[in-house]
């Protein structure tokens, strides 16, 4: 099909000007009748290279999907733009079932989405060899490998779905991307030389930040407070945490709930309903949360511990922004966090598995600490060689470089204290006491334990007491000193090491430090007034969220937020120039075009009024 031909099929139905990266050259492959398999980073775009070719062709395809969940809101996506697609799956009674399989022995849809279990019912496969399916999509291909991390053993039939269909081609889409879940892929869905497609893992309209976590629920509340109106996800390690988080930022007037596996399979589906209808701005979450949401306008997602591999926070990091506007990654973090899990790990029996951990762990600690471009070191994680120059302008470290001191005399000083300490007393103390010992403060304590008569003691002014927390902090996450009971710091063998071989030490200062720190976006202030602009998508916002709750479907089905930004940037005056918006196909045109034009008019009217 020509270029011209499928871009105004993109305008039609989707309302989209341009295809994403790979999109094109995936549905090409597609449209020749080719196997394929598609490995595009969340937010990718990975529906539409199925979802187009359907509306290119007569028959039905065929949309495999492992989230139940998620097939009706797709569904009510596509039905949205005018697009006849169904489901199949558990959630329907017998009646809705019958009529759904007498539309598809009418050949009344382009599109059926069905659950692996139904898929490989006999009684299905028997009843699908009367369609005309055309093709078939298997989405979250990955969930056919165990490398993977949603193994889904009725993935490893599909191959009979494919069997009862010879000559269909299958199309293969995951976000995942390592090798082993890749040759899964293919020999377990049995692909026919399938063309390959692979995706950047970057994600451009994220920004990523680490923050020093210092007075964790403060930071937090101040983070939250200054994006009222909001989507994100906050991470804590434990339900607990997840619970507690939940409730203090409803306490501090923000709408959260939480979701873990502690809560029953239905109040995890209401508050993750509550969080995709916008009738929450924040779900506070352990990592059980994330798989199958879809929700486009996550805004932020906040890690109130550190992750324990960068894949997890790649991929709980992936769920801001999918709809490709700013967004931001914050990770709260330091040294002490470090430390508890390390101490976590050490408890693994398994001697494999605890130094696999260890390693992830290692590799996570060292995002976390890197000074340089975090984008980078992202890419370079997974693989991936950043392109252009090895700075992106979009991370911290990038925006506002820190500096990097040679630490090496103070931290032999300060590895020297806690060892003498330790020496002359039989105990060790906590990072305060270490702090005022070397910057000679004798304290009631520092008298009392006699450490004003260490030859440690005042030998440290050149660094103020908030620099020696910060190089402990630096210290404890490389593991050259270790947390004992009540936050004691002792030497660790690293640390014995480095103070016996003189070894250099290169301390990262960190950003709140610096003087002259720069205000960056994401510290703005709550108090920042609305532009006109904000102000109309407010209004916009509102218009949409209720035709979504009059039609039962979540607001971004209605329209993305990227729409209602640029809405509410251009504020078209009449339907031709409303439909040159990203995201206005045409039925969209003809069903919401009149009431968000006459919002946009009564607005500039009571602006100029
Ligand atoms: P994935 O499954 O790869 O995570 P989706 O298929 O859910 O991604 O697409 C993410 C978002 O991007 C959706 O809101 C979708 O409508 C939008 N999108 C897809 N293709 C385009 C395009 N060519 N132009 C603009 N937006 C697009
Ligand atoms: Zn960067």
């Amino acid at each position: 099909m020509q270029t011209a031909e499928l871009e105004s099929l993109l305008k039609h139905h989707f309302g989209y000007d341009a295809f994403r990266p790979l999109q094109r050259e995936i549905i090409d492959a597609v449209l020749d009748g080719r196997d394929a398999l598609a490995l595009l980073p969340t937010g990718g775009g990975k529906s539409l290279c199925y979802q187009l070719p359907a509306l290119a062709s007569n028959g039905v395809t065929l949309v495999i999907s492992p989230l139940i969940a998620l097939m009706k809101d797709q569904v009510d996506g596509l039905r949205a733009n005018g697009i006849a697609a169904t489901f199949l799956n558990s959630t329907l009674d017998a009646s809705e079932a019958a009529a759904c399989y007498d539309g598809l022995d009418r050949g009344a849809y382009r599109l059926l989405y069905v659950s692996p279990e139904r898929a490989v019912m006999p009684s299905f496969l028997a009843r699908m060899s009367r369609w005309n399916v055309e093709r078939i999509a298997v989405d979250e291909a990955h969930c056919v490998s165990e490398w993977g991390h949603d193994f889904r053993p009725e993935y490893r039939r599909l191959h009979d779905v494919r069997e009862r269909l010879p000559g269909t081609p299958v199309l293969a889409l995951t976000a995942t991307a390592t090798t082993r879940v890749r040759e899964d892929i293919e020999r377990f869905l049995r692909l026919d030389d399938p063309r390959r497609f692979v995706g950047s893992f970057n994600r451009p309209n994220l920004t990523y930040r680490v923050f020093e976590k210092r007075d964790a629920l403060k930071q937090l509340l101040s983070w939250c407070t200054a994006r009222p109106s909001e989507s994100g996800i906050i991470y804590a390690q434990s339900r607990n945490s997840a619970e507690e988080l939940a409730r203090k930022l409803v306490a501090a007037g923000i709408p959260a709930r939480p979701y873990h596996a502690g809560l029953t399979a239905a109040q995890r589906a209401r508050n993750q309903e509550l969080f995709i209808r916008d009738e929450i701005r924040v779900i506070c979450a352990t990592v059980a949360f994330g798989m199958g949401i879809n929700k486009p306008n996550v805004r932020y997602v906040v890690h109130y511990d550190v992750p324990k591999s960068i894949e997890g926070y790649y991929q709980e990091t992936g769920r801001a922004g999918r709809d490709g506007l700013p967004s931001e990654c914050v990770l709260f973090f330091n040294g002490g966090d470090a430390a508890k899990q390390r101490h976590f790990i050490r408890q693994i029996e398994d001697p494999e598995e605890r130094e696999q951990a260890d390693r992830l762990l290692r590799k996570m600690l060292d995002f976390a600490a890197e000074p340089h471009c975090r984008r980078a070191s992202l890419l370079r994680y997974f693989g991936e060689e950043p392109g252009e120059g090895s700075t992106c302008g979009n991370c911290d470290n990038c925006l506002n470089p820190p500096d990097e001191i040679d630490a090496t005399i103070p931290a032999r000083k300060l590895l020297s204290c806690i060892y003498r300490i330790r020496a002359h007393s039989g105990f060790s103390c906590g990072a305060h006491h270490l702090v005022d010992v070397l910057l000679g403060n004798a304290t009631d304590k520092v008298q009392a334990w006699g450490h004003d008569r260490l030859s440690t003691f005042g030998i440290g002014t050149e660094f103020g007491k908030d620099d020696w927390l910060a190089l402990i902090s630096d210290l404890l996450r490389r593991g050259y000193i270790e947390e004992g009971e009540h936050r004691t710091l002792q030497l660790a063998s690293e640390g014995m090491a480095a103070l016996r071989d003189e070894r250099a030490i290169v301390y990262t200062r960190p950003r709140f430090l610096k003087k002259s720190a720069k205000r960056t976006r994401g510290s703005r202030e709550a108090v920042e007034s609305l532009s006109y602009e904000d102000a109309l998508f407010e209004r916009l916002r509102v218009l949409r969220k209720g035709l979504a709750d009059e039609q039962g479907v979540p607001p971004y089905v209605i329209f993305s937020d990227a729409t209602l930004r640029e809405l509410s940037g251009r504020k078209p005056k009449t339907l031709q120039d409303f439909r040159a918006t990203s995201g206005v196909g045409d039925v969209k045109l003809e069903r919401y075009g009149e009431a968000f034009l006459a919002e946009i008019t009564a607005y500039d009217a009571a602006r100029t009024a």
